[in-house]
């Protein structure tokens, strides 16, 4: 095994402004609690600090006026103009660097995708990365670009020919989705809120990819209130079978930790037991990992929720080596961390005859509709 966790330790120098929920200094606190909890003191470990991409390497995906665009809007000055391309709303505010924002996180993310590539390595995290809503000629959902679709893009050009892409968010991949609709070198996985309820508003499970790509983009929408046992159920009989069908050469996962109880923008109610299990589920699935971070904005739970994941992608039981020495106030409930893992949580019984019940429908339908396209045999056995 060999692993990098990829930290841009720039990074938590930007900020989209005060009262935004997205807070990149998210990611140094991950680092801190890994090297807190030994999850680099292994042989097979490196921690990589990324430079930030040339601009030449954001036209591997976007468009040259939304970079221009994106360029000028570096200053921190907003112009009106810029709203035409995502830039200076509420959710993509202007601020300082936002250009070498953006730069860092692809950098930092194709830093990931090269040692994958190259074979230096077969198990990488960039919690930065996972911009998973960024379009093509526009920024959007406190995505600026799409560090996502240009990584895949350039495992493509590396000769990967299949690329399984998994996004457990609990928003919709839609810029994933969109750049690779219409081709079957790239498998789209995502398991999130319904767009009923929740932006962008897209995600059903009648979307399916068109062409060459038709079958290989696959959603599994989620009711509000969905908890743990009900998400990781839906999981396992939607991506193990598509997996093995599919056998991807490298697996790109988002693994956003929006989904927990306590987040304050989304419905759902995972705890990070659930999202483990989901993590383990992915680990198994192939020898090539590239995670990035994504969502996630009750950032404490966020910290310990992407330290376990670092820890199972690398098969390391985390052990506290500050114990009794150091508070944990800054990434737990303002006491010391006695476990990483959160207490499990139960909803209402009404409550989860009513997710089931959704959940259930989106699977028959997905079994019915995207396995045979995509050549999952059907399940044998007794009668
Ligand atoms: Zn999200």
């Amino acid at each position: 095994m060999k692993s990098v966790f990829v930290y841009a330790s720039q990074f938590d120098r930007f900020s989209l402004g005060e009262s935004h929920p997205f807070k990149p200094y998210k990611a140094t606190m991950v680092y801190e609690l890994c090297y807190r909890f030994g999850l680099f003191d292994h042989p097979w470990i490196r921690v990589f600090e990324p430079q930030p991409a040339a601009e030449e390497v954001l036209a591997e995906y976007h468009s040259p006026e939304f970079i221009d665009a994106l360029k000028g809007a570096n200053s921190g000055s907003f112009d009106f103009t810029m709203l035409h391309y995502g830039l200076g709303s509420n959710d993509n505010p202007i601020f300082k660097g936002v250009f070498d924002f953006s730069l860092l996180v692809v950098g930092a993310t194709i830093a990931g995708a090269e040692f994958i590539a190259s074979g230096q390595a077969d198990t990488v995290f960039s919690p930065v990365g996972g911009l998973h809503h960024g379009g093509r000629a526009h920024a959007e959902g406190f995505c600026y670009v799409n560090d996502i679709v240009i990584a895949i893009k350039r495992l493509l050009k590396q000769g990967f020919q299949r690329v399984l892409y998994v996004d457990i968010d609990a928003h919709h991949g839609n810029g994933v989705q969109d750049a690779f609709y219409d081709t079957d070198q790239v498998m789209f996985v995502s398991l999130h809120q319904t767009g009923e309820t929740l932006y962008p508003g897209t995600g059903f499970e009648t979307e399916m990819g068109e062409g060459k790509g038709y079958g290989y983009t696959v959603n599994v929408p989620l009711a509000e209130y969905t908890d743990d046992e009900t998400y990781v159920r839906a999981f396992k009989a939607i991506y193990p079978p598509l997996v093995q069908a599919y056998k991807p050469d490298c697996v790109v996962a988002q693994i956003g930790m929006d989904t927990l109880k306590k987040d304050p923008l989304t419905n759902l109610r995972l705890t990070n037991n659930g999202y483990c299990q989901v993590i383990e589920e992915i680990r198994k699935s192939c020898p090539r990992i590239l995670a990035l971070g994504g969502g996630g904005y009750s950032v404490p739970d966020v910290v310990r929720g992407w330290t376990l994941a670092w820890a199972l992608l690398n098969g390391i039981e985390p052990v506290d080596h500050f114990a009794g020495s150091v508070g944990g106030g800054v990434y737990g409930h303002g006491q010391d961390i006695d476990s990483l893992r959160d207490q499990p949580h139960r909803i209402s019984d009404t409550l989860k005859k009513a997710v089931d019940r959704y959940v259930d429908s989106k699977i028959a339908y997905i079994v019915d509709h995207v396995f045979p396209i995509v050549g999952v045999r059907k399940a044998t056995g007794t009668v």
